[in-house]
């Protein structure tokens, strides 16, 4: 079916109580693997681009993969624009065929990214389509710390780690937490559809380990009453029974995503996880076939190690089944999905 819009998807959800997952493209595997996952799993799907990813890719490349992808599916999909920063990218992506908008104006202060953000619905809802926008700060891991900490942190059994970053990063994470008073007065103000409020996650950590704010999330929720988008999830601790597996001890109000998604989390972005599996799955193909000469013999089993990552967080999202498309839709019938075969090269 042709893209959809995120509105319609995501007011679904939240009615139905379920999250939608918005997973982040670098290339043409990644894109088709998202696709293929929502189809397997007969569940909504989300595709975003980020700035980064459409000054790589190109964004008439970006959006004529997506909807080619959209218009083989029969489950429905959005193609978003993550952290735009500014209005002409929105203009821009708007223009392109995008369904879904973002713009970011964290960085300002809050008098202009009402300002910037309001201006941005305005133009974006003349022609039909959802805006989110992002108040409080969710910070990104590169920022809060240096190369040489990461590596000295990553090299230490889980619980260590996560006791170190609660000590280093932890004080500046919830001096960023968005403000119930100041979200309902930004919704207000913008007419914004969705919410990315900074709960307490972190973007880019290499790890799921993080808790979330979920009293503070569900205080915005219910000032707000609108999706609230997560960013930052692929370093958030999954359930509380993951969170005792990992020996991550929650303080009151802490909670898993799986907490989150009861008070309002809608929309959760995966990013992170998707590209380190993704990497992990080529360079495990690589060094078992050094000398290598064929791009597909590598990037194959790193788009079907997408697959399966991308099914899992489906299904923890529970929007596994909520797809209402046909069911004739098989496994591998994705285009590009088939092994290469010999003679096919
Ligand atoms: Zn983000």
């Amino acid at each position: 079916m042709p893209l959809v819009s995120s509105k319609d998807v995501l007011l679904k959800a939240r009615a139905e109580g379920y999250a939608v997952g918005a997973f982040n493209l670098n290339n043409m595997e990644m894109a088709q693997a998202i696709v293929q996952a929502a189809e397997e799993e007969q569940s909504p799907v989300i595709i975003q681009a980020s700035q980064g990813a459409i000054k790589y890719a190109g964004l008439e490349m970006i959006c004529a993969m997506a909807r080619v992808l959209a218009d083989a599916s029969s489950v429905p999909v959005v193609l978003h624009l993550d952290h735009g920063t500014d209005y002409k990218q929105n203009v821009k992506c708007l223009r392109a065929g995008f369904t879904s908008l973002m713009f970011d104006g964290h960085e300002l202060p809050l008098e202009q990214n009402i300002a910037m953000t309001a201006k941005i619905v305005d133009i974006a809802h003349s022609v039909g389509l959802p805006v989110e926008a992002e108040i409080g700060s969710v910070l990104t891991i590169e920022g809060l710390l240096s190369d040489a900490e990461m590596a000295e942190i990553r090299a230490l059994e889980v619980p260590k780690q996560f006791e170190i970053l609660r000590k280093k990063i932890g004080p500046r994470v919830e001096a960023h937490i968005a403000r119930p008073e100041e979200a309902k007065r930004f919704v207000d103000e913008t007419g914004v559809d969705f919410l990315a409020a900074a709960v307490g996650s972190v973007h880019g950590l290499w790890l799921d380990i993080w808790p979330l704010r979920v009293d503070r999330l569900k205080e915005i929720y219910d000032a707000v009453q609108i999706p609230i988008v997560s960013h930052g999830s692929s370093g958030v601790l999954i359930s509380k029974a993951h969170a005792e597996a990992k020996g991550v001890e929650l303080l009151p109000g802490e909670g898993s995503l799986k907490d989150a998604i009861k008070v309002g989390y809608t929309k959760i972005n995966v990013a992170t996880a998707l590209s380190m599996e993704f990497n992990r799955a080529m360079l495990e193909a690589a060094a078992k076939r050094p000398g290598e000469k064929d791009p597909r013999k590598l990037l194959d089993p790193a788009r079907k190690a997408v697959v399966a990552k991308t099914k899992e967080y489906i299904r923890l999202f529970e929007s596994n089944g909520k797809g209402g498309g046909a069911t004739c839709a098989a496994k591998g019938e994705v285009a590009g999905s088939q092994e290469i075969k010999r003679g096919e090269e």
